[in-house]
């Protein structure tokens, strides 16, 4: 999908294509009596305005006592208003969270989680037949604004994303259409009402059907920032989930620093990497604030140096990016964020910061539902075995320490060895970073946290951290003056200091490894089922899957930014709730992909 600015949308609706209004919708999708005690309903409209269909849902869903247990409504938006435009539609305390929660203008699916993840709403911004092709779920209700109908295109895109029995509403008609994508017609007041009922229902492909659709239970192994999202994220849809780690406490490994930075990126092509990361960058900017989190610092600066600043406003406006998302800022403005004196611009991004990665961890367990995620420490793992559909953990004895239908491998480095058949092509590299006492003469404090080659960035205590270091293949423990040297040079670099250390055999750091990909995305999805026979595995979406098992591993250095989308898209490869990413995506990150390109490789 060809990314493009995001033109915001005015109040003024003459210029809108006609759509129902919110009682029509819900009267033409059948709604309450549809999701009567259902797990999940899924509304997908074309068009969100000021969300009138949405709140309106929202505020049925909220009075009904035989509700679904969770509603996800999609919509498409290609002229979204911008938050200050948005109108307070609907009741007033529901329109609140929603002017609330709305998020930058970016060509982007954004997820929206309202009453504890029971109500979410997915908008897609953008135009909506590329959308259509991109979104991965099961819709129970179609509810198109006039336009949405009128090509084939489209209406092949809805028989894909039809759950059996899903209902169209829109108004006018396209009947001839409509019937040859296999959509049954009655008509109402100006309005076409439909019901997918086709002759043959197509076969998903093998990587979009859930891997564990009935499961209440799951176990995560591995208790670091992947797991503890995953988790958070499985509790989320109702699953009541284990997590398993060796050490005694959350997030003593990879993710044991006592800070780290998080932050989107950009780049001319907007390529994969830059989609996800923003993706990732935003999915967190939003859950954060209902996170409990003692501490955390909002604001990031990279510094750029190989354009100058005409040439960075030039890139965001070919690349259509908000200034609530990132912004280009001359040496003078960045120093006034960041309190140091810069000689060059930098980037902005306002929803980036810094963070305790421990603290983010164990916060995504508190924030799961109440006593829906447990935390069981000094379980080392040495081997897993199917049985059955599901999955038993077993230790170095090979007694089995448990059995369970769902399994989510998120062991960082520890990946290698439990996913060693897999071949994968994963690298661990060692990196030091270094603490700088506030005595330490000649030590300049940042305001925000400062990126470019190294970074430094406060801790809580109010404390320097300044690196990383990055050794290939290095598994060495031990703090090196080498490195701390290395990361003093980065800092006086970034801050413009002369920073005297005498003694830096005594100064703290720590030490810890990253595990990264070739293509230096993550391995978030399921894993591949190598000893099936499918016609095709060209794509990771064609190459079946094992039973109950999942992967959120290769976090790089971007673990604190990629964790919470990572496991929001493994609950809903899990259970079938509509995907957080788009399919090229979810393909990217897909522990697939490498199986994919060899099939490909071979066929070349
Ligand atoms: C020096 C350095 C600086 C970094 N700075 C940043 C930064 O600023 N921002 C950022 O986003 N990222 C940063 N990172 C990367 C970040 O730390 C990682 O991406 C992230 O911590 C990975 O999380 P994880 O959950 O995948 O792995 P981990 O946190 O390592 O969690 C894996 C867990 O699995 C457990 N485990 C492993 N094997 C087994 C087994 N067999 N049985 C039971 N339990 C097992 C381990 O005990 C561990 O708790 C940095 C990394 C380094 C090395």
């Amino acid at each position: 999908m060809k990314t493009h600015a995001i033109r915001p949308g005015t109040l003024d609706q003459t210029d809108r294509p006609l759509t129902c209004t919110a009682e029509q919708a819900l009267r033409g999708s059948e709604l309450p009596g549809r999701w009567a005690r259902r797990e999940r309903f899924v509304w997908l409209a074309t068009g969100f305005g000021r969300g009138e269909q949405f709140l309106a849902a929202w505020q049925v869903w909220k009075a009904d006592p035989l509700r679904c247990e969770r509603l996800v409504f999609i919509a498409i938006e290609d002229r979204p208003l911008s938050r200050s435009e948005l109108a307070q539609a609907g009741a007033p305390d529901l329109a609140r969270q929603l002017h609330a929660a709305w998020p930058p203008l970016t060509h982007n699916l954004h997820r929206l989680s309202f009453e504890q993840g029971r109500v979410q709403l997915l908008l897609a911004f953008g135009e909506v037949a590329p959308w259509l092709a991109e979104l991965v779920a099961s819709v129970d209700a179609f509810v198109l604004a006039e336009a949405g109908g009128r090509d084939r295109y489209r209406l092949k895109s809805l028989a894909k994303l039809a759950a059996p029995g899903a209902t169209l509403v829109m108004p006018g008609r396209n009947d001839a259409l409509l019937t040859q994508a296999g959509f049954e017609l009655r008509h109402n007041d100006g309005l076409t009402m439909a019901r997918y009922q086709p002759r043959f229902i197509a076969q998903r492909p093998a990587a979009r059907t859930p891997v564990a659709p009935g499961a209440r239970q799951a176990v995560v192994l591995g208790a670091g920032l992947a797991g503890c999202a995953a988790a958070w994220a499985l509790a989320e849809q109702g699953l009541e989930v284990r997590m398993f780690d060796q050490g005694a406490a959350i997030a003593q490994a990879g993710s044991g620093n006592a800070v780290g930075l998080f932050h989107g990126t950009l780049n001319p092509d907007d390529g994969l990497h830059a989609r996800f990361n923003r993706a990732a960058a935003l999915e967190l900017r939003r859950i954060l604030p209902a996170l409990p989190l003692p501490w955390r610092i909002d604001g990031l600066l990279r510094t750029e140096s190989t354009r100058d600043l005409a040439q960075m406003q030039a890139l965001l406006a070919d690349l259509g990016l908000p200034a609530d998302y990132v912004q280009a800022l001359d040496a003078r403005q960045a120093g006034a964020h960041s309190g140091l004196p810069h000689q060059g611009p930098a980037w902005y991004y306002p929803g980036g910061g810094a963070l305790s990665p421990p603290s983010l961890a164990r916060a995504f367990v508190e924030a799961a539902p109440a006593g829906r995620v447990r935390f069981c420490s000094g379980q080392a793992i040495r081997q897993l075995r199917r049985a059955g559909d599901g999955w038993q953990l077993l230790d170095e004895d090979g007694r089995v320490l448990a059995e369970t239908p769902l399994l989510v491998i998120s062991t960082g480095t520890g990946s290698l060895n439990l996913l060693q058949t897999q071949g994968w092509p994963l690298r661990l590299q060692r990196g030091q970073i270094t603490h700088l006492p506030t005595s330490t003469p000649g030590l300049r404090m940042p305001s925000i946290p400062v990126a470019g080659t190294g970074y430094v960035v406060t801790d809580q205590a109010g404390d320097v951290w300044c690196g990383a270091t990055a050794q290939d293949h290095d598994l060495d423990p031990s703090l090196r003056e080498t490195d701390h040297e290395h990361n003093i040079a980065q800092l006086m670099r970034l801050s413009n200091a002369e920073i005297e250390v005498v003694q830096l055999n005594l100064l703290q750091g720590r030490v810890g490894w990253r595990v990264i990909a070739e293509d230096r995305l993550p391995l978030v999805g399921a894993l591949p089922d190598l000893a099936a026979l499918e016609a095709r595995r060209d794509q990771p979406r064609f190459i079946a899957r094992q039973p109950g098992l999942l992967v959120a591993t290769g976090m790089a250095s971007r673990g604190i930014t990629w964790a919470a989308l990572s496991g929001q898209v493994l609950a809903s490869l899990a259970t079938g709730a509509p995907c957080p990413v788009e399919a090229s995506l979810l393909d990217a990150i897909d522990p697939a992909r490498f199986d994919a390109r060899r099939a490909r490789g071979q066929a070349a």
